[in-house]
């Protein structure tokens, strides 16, 4: 299962990179490396010019630009080398911006690249934030450095890039961190999908050792011994929650409160997809800010342009467990999103090393217009849009529609609302009501509405009293009401017969 699902061509978290240059990968010498060039493979910049350029920048506008040292990488902390974690905080600066306190007035903007330290285009976007944040004389940019705190961790894996710079005009395909503890007395090669490391995407305590993060530690998905254990993610962690109040809902189903600041970006590559938790756990698990979220991915995906999808990752990719994002939202609630930048590797600037070239032509004119608007979001990015003020009658469907059968089928119902115009309620309701059931079976029922945003209702068993009605109240403020809305209803387990009688939508 595993070896299957690794060969699969899919994104940061499983993909693989099948050239005869990465076959054929130089077995793994970290000590003998050593670069004094400051770029690779055709311009990406090392570890070491990612650190000179913090410096720089901060030298160079002082009024605007504070390094943050805010951990150690794991070779450091073993004294073989390594690297400071480093951040980068950008903002007119006023006295108590930057401080390592969540009791701030600025909202943060949190952007982190090369997690996955083969995923180059992250840290290169990073890199030309923090230039276009400093050097930009837009009067856009000016009054977001006075309103806004920009934290960019350019590269939140440096260890990894370390391997993957060593590979100069091939790099390797390193995705994990620098851990080369031996624990199940396996020596692991240099390949994409066999290297030493853990994945620091798996290896936070949010859903960790679920779906997708393997056990074996030269897997390229490997969760690591423990969540937490490697300090690459326990110092994010430690960083997010001095940079974030604690705003998360007891039950994480539910919503945050609509004055929630904040936005947590993580950059990954590749696969065009635009996410938000949860990355682990049910795929039908909503998190209570899922109507926002949502909105605010796809706003992200249309702005990348075609091609692009977005959702959880387990409805439009796969899951994956003990993540970044995940674990931003889990633990303080905050809005967390994240970006797979570029298409497949066959594809013209796709894969984990797109010609330098595709940086300018490519990517940062799609990555620049998607940071600006979770910029322009980061102070309120749950923040409901007003109540429509014109009421809306209540919508019904009242044919009878067979829904459970023998055979596992998705029935659709629509209904379509034409005299109701502007945004539905942050109450809206939902009634179901099924007859006939000869037995109780589970059945799911998911909402869709006229764009295509799925809400899913809640799994139900549909027992064999005459009339069961059920009714759900969801937030549908970010959606429009006219056109064709959809009720789907699933019998999970396939088992009796029965109609759904009516359904109907006030709004
Ligand atoms: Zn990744």
């Amino acid at each position: 299962m595993k070896g299957t699902r690794s060969r699969l061509a899919l994104l940061c978290a499983a993909a693989v990179l099948v050239t005869t240059g990465t076959a054929t990968a130089a077995p793994d010498d970290r000590t003998g490396f050593t670069t004094t060039a400051d770029t690779y493979y055709g311009g990406y910049r090392t570890v070491s010019a990612h650190e000179q350029h913090l410096d720089q920048v901060a030298r160079e506008h002082p009024d605007l630009a504070t390094v943050v040292d805010y951990g150690d990488s794991w070779l450091k902390t073993q004294n073989r080398g390594g690297h400071d974690l480093r951040a980068l905080c950008v903002t007119r600066r006023q006295p108590g911006d930057c401080a390592l306190s969540p009791n701030t007035t600025k909202p943060r903007f949190f952007v982190m690249g090369q997690l996955h330290s083969r995923e180059l285009t992250t840290g290169e976007i990073a890199w030309r934030w923090i230039d276009h944040l400093v050097g930009s004389t837009a009067p856009e940019i000016a009054t977001l450095l006075d309103t806004t705190e920009f934290w960019i961790v350019p590269i939140a894996n440096p260890d990894g890039v370390d391997n993957v710079q060593r590979g100069g005009d091939t790099p390797i395909p390193h995705r994990k961190n620098g851990n080369d503890t031996n624990l199940q007395g396996t020596t692991c090669g240099a390949l994409s999908y066999d290297h030493h490391g853990v994945d620091l995407n798996r290896n936070t305590s949010s859903n960790w050792g679920l779906q997708n993060a393997s056990e074996r530690q030269c897997d390229q998905d490997y969760r690591g011994p423990a969540a937490d254990s490697e300090p690459e993610t326990r110092a994010l962690e430690g960083l997010w929650r001095s940079l974030y109040r604690d705003r998360r809902a007891t039950d994480p189903a539910q919503p945050a409160p609509t004055d929630t600041a904040g936005v947590v970006l993580s950059l990954h590559s590749y696969g065009n997809y635009s996410l938000f938790p949860w990355s682990g756990g049910a795929t039908t698990r909503r998190v209570g800010n899922d109507a926002a979220l949502r909105d605010l991915a796809q706003d992200f995906a249309e702005l990348a342009g075609p091609g692009w999808k977005y959702g959880q990752a387990g409805q439009v990719l796969y899951s994956a467990s003990g993540t970044t994002e995940d674990w931003v939202y889990d633990e303080l609630g905050v809005a967390s999103f994240v970006w797979e930048m570029g298409s497949a590797p066959e594809e013209t600037c796709g894969g984990f090393f797109p010609a330098y070239s595709c940086q300018s032509g490519t990517f940062w004119p799609k990555a620049l217009p998607m940071l600006m608007h979770a910029a322009r979001n980061t102070a309120a990015p749950y923040s409901p849009v007003p109540e429509p003020t014109t009421p809306c009658a209540t919508q019904v469907n009242d044919t009878d529609t067979p829904v459970v059968s023998r055979v596992p089928v998705t029935v659709t119902v629509g209904i379509t609302v034409t005299a109701c115009q502007g945004n539905a309620r942050s109450a809206s309701v939902v009634d179901v009501r099924f007859k006939n059931m000869t037995v109780t079976p589970i059945i799911t029922l998911d909402l869709v509405a006229p764009d295509g945003t799925s809400y899913h209702l809640q799994e139900r068993v549909v027992g064999t009293v005459p009339d069961n009605t059920y009714s759900f109240t969801l937030d549908l403020s970010r959606e429009s009401r006219a056109g064709t809305w959809k009720l789907q209803v699933y019998n999970v387990m396939w088992l009796g017969t029965g109609d759904l009688d009516r359904w109907s939508l006030t709004m």
